[in-house]
C-alpha cells in the first residue's frame, strides 16, 4: 500500500510499504477514506519530538471503512464506516473506567511516563503515528491501517454525513471541546484563545456552541484570524501588529482579564527569540511565550486551559503570578472517546460545522506537499485533508 513515511526532519515521503495485518483478536484493518495533517504532526515533521524512526508511518486523524475484523471484535463489522480516535485505549483499566482514555495504562508498553520526574509511573495511552515513546503504532496517513482496541475507539458514522463533516472527530474537534468544557466556558464567559490554528478554531467553535459570545483570539497569521472572525465571531488580535496581546486583553476587560485563556499554541510558540534558540539547542524543553501571555490575560480565579502540547521544563513560567491570581490549570492529551458521541450528535443536528476549516484537499500521493504548505502557512492553508488516490 501507499503510506506517508518519516525519513527525517522535513523529509516525509509517500512510499510503498507492506499492508498491515491483524495482530490481536480485537484489531480491525481499516481502509482509510480520509485523513488529515495536524499541528501535532508538524512537531514531528520539524524533528522536534524524540522517538521517531526512519520508516515510521505518520497520521493520527483518519477515518474509513472496516475491511477486516479480528475474532474478538464485537462492536464493528466489515463494511462499517467509522472515525477513529487518535488515543488507543483499552476501555477497562483504572483510567478508562473513569473515561480518562488518554491515560489508558494498557496500550503503551514501549513508552515512559512523565519523562522528567517519572518515578516509575506508567506511560499514558498509545497513539497512532506518534513516535515510539507513544507506543510506536503505525499511523493512518496511509491506504490501510491496523486499529487496535477496536471495540473501544472507532465510532460508527451515519451514511448521511460525508467524511468531511466528521473526520475531525478523530482529534481536533474533541480537543477544542475538551479545552473549553474543562474550563467551564458557557454563556456569559469571556475567553481568550492563543493560536488561530485548527485547534484554536475548534475551541472557538465549541465555545460558541456552549453559548460564549465574547472570544478574543491571538495569532500573527492575519488570514487565520480573518477566518476565525468571520466564522466564529472572534475579536482578532494580531501580534505582528499588537506587541503585547495580554495588555490588549486586559484593556478590553476593565484591567481584570478574561475568565478563561486557552493555549492552543504549544511548545513551539513564537515570540521569544531567546526561548526559540534555547529550545533549538535543547537547553529548554518548551518556549513559554504563549503560556506567559495566557497567564497574564486571565483574571483572578480564572482558568488556563492548555490543549497545546508542551515538553520538558520551562524556565520562565511565572508560576508565582499564577499562584497570586489563584488560577486553575487544566491540560493534557484529549480523552477523545469521551467526547465523540456528544460531538457527533451536534454535527448531525447541524450545530457544529467542523468541515468549514478545510482549506486544502489533496490526494495521499501529494501528502509531502501538504505538510510543506501547512507548515509554511502557504496559500492561506488552514487544514489539509488527504484522500487515497483514486485508482
Ligand atoms: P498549528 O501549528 O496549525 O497552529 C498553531 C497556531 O499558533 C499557528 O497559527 C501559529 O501562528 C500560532 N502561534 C504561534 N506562536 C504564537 C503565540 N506566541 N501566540 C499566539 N499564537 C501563536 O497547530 P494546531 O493544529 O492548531 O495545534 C495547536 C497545538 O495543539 C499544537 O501544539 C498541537 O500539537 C496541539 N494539539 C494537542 C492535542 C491534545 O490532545 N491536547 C490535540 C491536537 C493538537
Ligand atoms: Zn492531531
Ligand atoms: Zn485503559
Amino acid at each position: 500500500m501507499q503510506a506517508l513515511v518519516y525519513h527525517g526532519a522535513h523529509d516525509v515521503r509517500v512510499d510503498h510499504v507492506p499492508d498491515p495485518i491483524l495482530q490481536e483478536p480485537d484489531d480491525i484493518i481499516l481502509r482509510v477514506t480520509a485523513t488529515a495533517i495536524c499541528g501535532s504532526d508538524l512537531h514531528l515533521y520539524r524533528g522536534k519530538v524524540p522517538g521517531m524512526k526512519q520508516g515510521d508511518i505518520l497520521g493520527h486523524e483518519f477515518m474509513g471503512v472496516v475491511e477486516e475484523v479480528g475474532p474478538k471484535v464485537t462492536a464493528l463489522r466489515r463494511g462499517d464506516r467509522v472515525v477513529v480516535p487518535f488515543t488507543i485505549s483499552c476501555g477497562d483499566c483504572f483510567f478508562c473506567r473513569r473515561t480518562l482514555f488518554a491515560a489508558c495504562e494498557n496500550t503503551n508498553t514501549d513508552g515512559r511516563g512523565a519523562l522528567l520526574n517519572a518515578k516509575g509511573i506508567r506511560p499514558g495511552a498509545g497513539m497512532f503515528g506518534y513516535t515510539h515513546p507513544y507506543g510506536g503504532y503505525a499511523g493512518g496517513q496511509a491506504e490501510y491501517v491496523r486499529v487496535p482496541k477496536a471495540n473501544v475507539g472507532p465510532i460508527k458514522i451515519p451514511d448521511v454525513l460525508s467524511d468531511e463533516h466528521v473526520l475531525f472527530l478523530s482529534d481536533i474537534l474533541p480537543t477544542g471541546y475538551q479545552a473549553v468544557l474543562q474550563a467551564h466556558v458557557g454563556q456569559g464567559s469571556s475567553v481568550a484563545i492563543f493560536g488561530a490554528g485548527p485547534v484554536g478554531c475548534m475551541a472557538a467553535a465549541c465555545a460558541r456552541l456552549l453559548g460564549c459570545e465574547h472570544i478574543l483570539m491571538v495569532d500573527d497569521q492575519a488570514y487565520r484570524l480573518a477566518f476565525a472572525q468571520q466564522t466564529y465571531g472572534v475579536v482578532p488580535i494580531n501580534f505582528a501588529e499588537i506587541d503585547d496581546p495580554a495588555q490588549f486583553i486586559l484593556d478590553a476587560t476593565a484591567q481584570r482579564g478574561v475568565d478563561v485563556s486557552i493555549d492552543a499554541v504549544g511548545f513551539e510558540a513564537k515570540g521569544s527569540a531567546l526561548e526559540t534558540l534555547l529550545t533549538n539547542l535543547k537547553l529548554e524543553g518548551s518556549s513559554g511565550h504563549a503560556l506567559r501571555q495566557a497567564i497574564a490575560s486571565t483574571r483572578r480565579g480564572g482558568v488556563l486551559s492548555v490543549p497545546g502540547v508542551y515538553a520538558g521544563f520551562i524556565h520562565g513560567f511565572l508560576f508565582g503570578d499564577a499562584f497570586e491570581k489563584g488560577l486553575t490549570f487544566c491540560m493534557g492529551q484529549t480523552h477523545v472517546q469521551q467526547h465523540m458521541p456528544t460531538l457527533l450528535a451536534h454535527i448531525e443536528a447541524g450545530r457544529l460545522h467542523p468541515e468549514l476549516l478545510i482549506s486544502h484537499r489533496l490526494p495521499l500521493s501529494a501528502a509531502a506537499e501538504g505538510y510543506r504548505m501547512f507548515e509554511r502557512k502557504e496559500d492561506f492553508c488552514r487544514k489539509v485533508i488527504l484522500t487515497p488516490d483514486l485508482l
